[in-house]
This record gives structure tokens, C-alpha cells and sequence, in this order.
């Protein structure tokens, strides 16, 4: 029974860890993060099934396509309590975060119809097709060329570290369709089976292959692949980018889960030593203050404004990757096992992911600097 100083926050709180403690686990699944390796597609689609049948799959999109328009907070609540279960909150993050809002807002209604029903319940797999090897933190570089031809689209091109892309059933792609700078940039929706895409895995230090290459080799794409307007890329890329905001500071529950089993491993090995315990302790008040921050952010503005966002992604990336950091000091000689028999030494080889995507850390600094703080801008070459 609800209590009367409970918020609507904890008791969904309440309501979402008991399901998440009664729910079967399909066999074989795993805390995979954003993105599922090959693997983990079977067992992660069952579970994304279950959770959709819930009613806790794509909890922020709108109710008329199935969400129940969750609060960021809400959101941030269920991502808390998932990584707290140690299962993750949905099949992959491109999908329910960034391709379907990017769908309902520029999509057209057959389009829509096509592809949400599909992502809600985790049928299909998506992937986002922006970055490529001179195009990263100067994503309006990109040289991905799309060229119409008679009732359809060719593409040619290539990009790189597309997550998922090996399992993807379709891509978000932003391809150049003009000279000029952004205008020139125009999204399209790709099915992958399509001929002429070929994708091959990357292999991460971690052992790993989540990220690819992907080739478009004279790939031929139907005229309503397009999203939005001929054009309009850059506006779906940073609408697309900035859905990435939302679970930032929902990091903080799996970070103090980390913390405790780096301290525990220095404590088994004998190692806790002032200088770890300082550090430990460090890394504590940083994680709370990274959650305080987020709260704080989210009561100005639900939506979490830019410079908001820069400055958590820059602390919640650095936290990540100093625990990382930490865990290697910590295993002290163990540190030198494989990441299959250790998720400490895994955490360790990710850490440094974390400072590079969905923007680096050099760039958020830059947007704080620039933005925030007003001062001169980097001279452009
Ligand atoms: C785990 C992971 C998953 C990813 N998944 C995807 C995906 O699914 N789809 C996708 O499209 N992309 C994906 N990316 C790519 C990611 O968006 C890019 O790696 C990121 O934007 C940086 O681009 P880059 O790697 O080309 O580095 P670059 O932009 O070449 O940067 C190289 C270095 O120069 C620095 N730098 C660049 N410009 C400036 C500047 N103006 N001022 C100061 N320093 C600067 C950068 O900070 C960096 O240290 C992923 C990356 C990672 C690590």
C-alpha cells in the first residue's frame, strides 16, 4: 500500500523492483549494456518480449505507440532498478532511444506504422549510421554520399563503429546529399539485408566485437527511406544525439555496485591500502555527486538542457573510466586475466569507450568552455 510521503517516483520505484525480482530470466542472459553481441540477440529479444508485455519496454515513447510517456526520471528509476537486478532495460539502445523518437517526430505515418510497432516489442534490431574515419566529433564531415537515381536512392560510402550493426535489421543512416556543410545532409532509414551493405565486426581490447564497419557499395534504397526532408539530416542527427542525454546520471546505481566489488577484490588480495582507500573513497563522493547533479539538472529541466548534458556525460564518462583505473590497481597481477574471467577486467577495457562516445570528452569540454563559461572559441583550421 502506498505510503502518504511516497513519491510517484519510488512508488514506481517499488511497483518496477518487484517485477524485475519475480520475472523469469530467459536462459543465457546478461547485463550486455546498450549493446548486445551476437549472443546476447536471442536471450536479450525474450527479454525485451517480457518487458514489452509488461508494459516496460520504451517507457518515454508516447502512449499512442504503445510508452506510457515516462518522465525522464521515471526512465532513469527503471534504468536504476535494471542494472541494480543486473539485466538490461531493453534489447539495444538504438532503437527505443534514438530511432524511434527520431521516427515519431520526422517520420511520415506509414513509416510509423512500419517500424515502431516492431521496436516497441523488440522484434527487430536497430543501428545508428553516423559516425565514419573523418567523420566523428565533425559529424557534418562525413562524406557517405546518397544520389538519387530514377524512383530511388543509391548509396556509396563507408562508416565505422556502428554498434550493432552485425545483427541490425535496419540503420539510421545520415547521408550527404549536397555540398553545402549541414544542409547537405539528408537521413534515410535502411533496411540491412539490403544488397551492397556490407558490415565487418571490430574486435575491442575487451575481447568483444559490438561495433563494425559498414560498406555501401551502389546500395539502392527505396524512395520512402527517407526520414524527414531531402536536407534535413543534421537536424535528425542532433535530435537523434541529444536522446542520448537521458540516462546519464542512471549510471550512478551500476557505478556503486562497481565500487563495492573493486573494494571487495583490493580486500581479497590483501591491497587496501591508505592510497586505494583514498581513492575509493574519492570515486564514492564523485558517483554521488555525478547522481545529486542529475537530479538537480532534471528539477531545473526535464528535458536537460545542453550544457547540462556536457557536464555530465564529461563526469560520468570520467567516473567510469577512473573505477576502471581503480579495478587494475585493485587486481593488482589479476589484472592480466582475460575480461571473460573477471567482469572487473572488462570494466577496466571499456572504461576508456566511455570518454570517446556519443561525444568526446575534449568536445564537452569545448561546449562547457565555449557555451558555458564564454570564453574564446577554438581557432578553426
Ligand atoms: C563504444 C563506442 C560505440 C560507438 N557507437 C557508435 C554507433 O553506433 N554509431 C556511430 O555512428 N558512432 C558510434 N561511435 C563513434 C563515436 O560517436 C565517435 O567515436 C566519436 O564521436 C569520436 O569520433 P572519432 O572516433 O572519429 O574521433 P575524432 O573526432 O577523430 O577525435 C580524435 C581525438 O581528437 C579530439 N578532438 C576532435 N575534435 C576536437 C576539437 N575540436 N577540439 C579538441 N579535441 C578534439 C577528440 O576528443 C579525440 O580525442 C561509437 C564509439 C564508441 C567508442
Amino acid at each position: 500500500m502506498k505510503e502518504p510521503s511516497e513519491t510517484p517516483e519510488e512508488a514506481f520505484r517499488a511497483e518496477v523492483r518487484a517485477w524485475l525480482a519475480a520475472a523469469p530470466r530467459p536462459e543465457g542472459l546478461r547485463d550486455y549494456g546498450g549493446t548486445p553481441e551476437l549472443t546476447d540477440v536471442a536471450p536479450g529479444r525474450q527479454w525485451h518480449h517480457a518487458l514489452a508485455e509488461a508494459g516496460y519496454a520504451c517507457l518515454h515513447w508516447p502512449p499512442e505507440h504503445g510508452g506510457r510517456g515516462a518522465s525522464v526520471l521515471e526512465q532513469a528509476v527503471f534504468a536504476e532498478e535494471a542494472a541494480r537486478a543486473g539485466v538490461p532495460r531493453q534489447l539495444n539502445i538504438v532503437g527505443p532511444d534514438l530511432a524511434g523518437p527520431v521516427i515519431t517526430r520526422f517520420g511520415t505515418e506509414e513509416q510509423r506504422h512500419r517500424y515502431l510497432p516492431a521496436i516497441l516489442r523488440g522484434d527487430h534490431l536497430w543501428c545508428q549510421l553516423f559516425s565514419e574515419p573523418d567523420a566523428g566529433s565533425d559529424l557534418a564531415a562525413l562524406r557517405t554520399k546518397a544520389r538519387r537515381d530514377g524512383g530511388s536512392w543509391v548509396v556509396d560510402g563507408q562508416k565505422v563503429w556502428t554498434s550493432g550493426a552485425e545483427a541490425a535489421d535496419h540503420g539510421l543512416l545520415i547521408a550527404r546529399t549536397g555540398q553545402e556543410r549541414h544542409q547537405g545532409l539528408t537521413a534515410f532509414v535502411v533496411d540491412m539485408a539490403t544488397p551492397g551493405i556490407t558490415v565487418r565486426p571490430l574486435r575491442q581490447m575487451d575481447g568483444e566485437s559490438k561495433f563494425n564497419e559498414v560498406f555501401f557499395d551502389g546500395v539502392r534504397l527505396p524512395e520512402d527511406s527517407l526520414l524527414g526532408e531531402l536536407g534535413q539530416g543534421w537536424r535528425v542527427a542532433t535530435a537523434t544525439l541529444g536522446q542520448e542525454r537521458l540516462s546519464l546520471g542512471a549510471q550512478a546505481v551500476g557505478m556503486f555496485q562497481a565500487l563495492r566489488e573493486v573494494t571487495e577484490a583490493a580486500r581479497a588480495r590483501d591491497r587496501l591500502d591508505p592510497m586505494l582507500e583514498d581513492r575509493i573513497t574519492g570515486l564514492w563522493a564523485r558517483i554521488w555527486l555525478l547522481r545529486a547533479t542529475w537530479l538537480r539538472a532534471l528539477a531545473a529541466d526535464t528535458e536537460l538542457s545542453s550544457s547540462a548534458f556536457s557536464v555530465l556525460k564529461l563526469v560520468s564518462s570520467e567516473v567510469y573510466r577512473d573505477l576502471g583505473d581503480l579495478a587494475t590497481d585493485a587486481l593488482g597481477v589479476d589484472a592480466l586475466l582475460g575480461p571473460e574471467e573477471s567482469p572487473l577486467v572488462r570494466r577496466m577495457l571499456v572504461g576508456r569507450a566511455q570518454t570517446i562516445l556519443g561525444g568526446t570528452s575534449e568536445i564537452q569540454r569545448n561546449i562547457l568552455a565555449e557555451r558555458v563559461l564564454g570564453l574564446p572559441r577554438e581557432p578553426v583550421r
